[in-house]
């Protein structure tokens, strides 16, 4: 009877993985076209310096709208890496997210830099510097307005070939963040080899900051080691008042999240980009 119920369970298992699996193959399909027929937009998140309370930057986040229904990133992101689609959307994002930048800068004068996530399919990609040059000289932007984000987790694995690209990067003036830091395990040792400008706290620490005396010890340090390597800290998911200014009591110097304002579309965030920074 144990061995009856065992097979029985197994597969179910097996026909939910299969249709799993069939989903996936059909979302991978249906991705492949989503930079032809327009479905992919950005949405804006303010970055905020906590001295001034102005807006210094704006990521853009990728969204997807796949059949009427807008898809956030982590439903179609490693669908997108694992089909290797990922490379050709990322162009589509780069460059809008430059054009973008540029259009704030000339038509309403407000310079702020413009964040981007990339995945480290794309970083690996033989014509990435290549065309992120081209990108640079088509839109206009000013290389040190646009900043790299990279995770801790896709820095984990010591690549030689991943840190030259992020060299070569900074090179031309760009910056590099590196974003969900604390997630990883990097030692002080490897982080200083890093080839980056800028710490991005991740949320789950932020979140506790305020309940968490512990939470509170952390990401003082995780502050400290930026001040000591001499990287910019951002805190990233703030919420509340109160972690503002725990955070603000820690000496951190910049902050993104609910608090300050949500992804937005692009005419919203120049209506938030007017009235936090007249
Ligand atoms: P991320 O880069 O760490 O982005 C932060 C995520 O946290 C965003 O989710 C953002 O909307 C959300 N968030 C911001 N503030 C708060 C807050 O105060 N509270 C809470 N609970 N959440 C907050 P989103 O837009 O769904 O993006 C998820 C992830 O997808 C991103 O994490 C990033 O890793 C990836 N992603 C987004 N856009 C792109 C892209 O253009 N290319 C690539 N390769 N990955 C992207
Ligand atoms: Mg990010
Ligand atoms: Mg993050
Ligand atoms: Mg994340």
């Amino acid at each position: 009877y144990a061995k009856k119920k065992h097979r029985a369970g197994y597969s179910e298992f097996g026909k939910e993985f299969e249709q799993e699996l069939q989903q996936r193959l059909h979302m991978a399909a249906e991705l492949r076209h989503c930079v032809e027929r327009n479905e992919l937009h950005l949405m804006y998140q303010a970055q905020i310096c906590l001295k001034t309370k102005r807006i210094l930057g704006a990521e853009a986040l990728v969204r997807w709208t796949h059949k009427g229904q807008i898809i956030p990133p982590n439903d179609f992101i490693s669908t997108a890496e694992s089909s290797g689609y990922i490379v050709p959307m990322g162009y589509w994002i780069l460059e809008e997210a430059c054009r973008q930048q540029v259009e704030w800068k000339t038509e309403l004068s407000y310079e702020i830099t413009i964040a981007v996530n990339v995945s480290i399919r794309q970083l690996k990609d033989p014509q990435f510097l290549k065309r992120t040059d081209q990108i640079l000289e088509k839109t206009g932007i000013n290389p040190s307005s646009l900043e790299i984000e990279v995770t801790e987790s896709m820095m984990m694995e010591d690549n030689n070939t991943l840190h030259s690209v992020l060299n070569d990067i900074r090179k031309r003036g760009i910056q590099v963040a590196l974003d969900d830091f604390g997630t990883g395990y990097s030692s002080l040792s490897y982080l200083q080899q890093l080839p980056i400008d800028h710490l991005k706290i991740d949320q789950s620490f932020i979140s506790k900051i305020t309940k968490s005396s512990q939470d509170s010890a952390i990401t003082a340090l995780m502050i400290s080691i930026g001040e000591l390597l001499n990287l910019k800290v951002i805190a990233e998911g703030v919420e509340t008042y109160e972690q503002q200014e725990e955070l603000i009591k820690l000496g951190c110097s910049e902050a993104q999240g609910y608090f300050y304002s949500k992804p937005i579309s692009k005419t919203e965030f120049i209506k938030l980009l007017t009235t936090m920074n007249q």
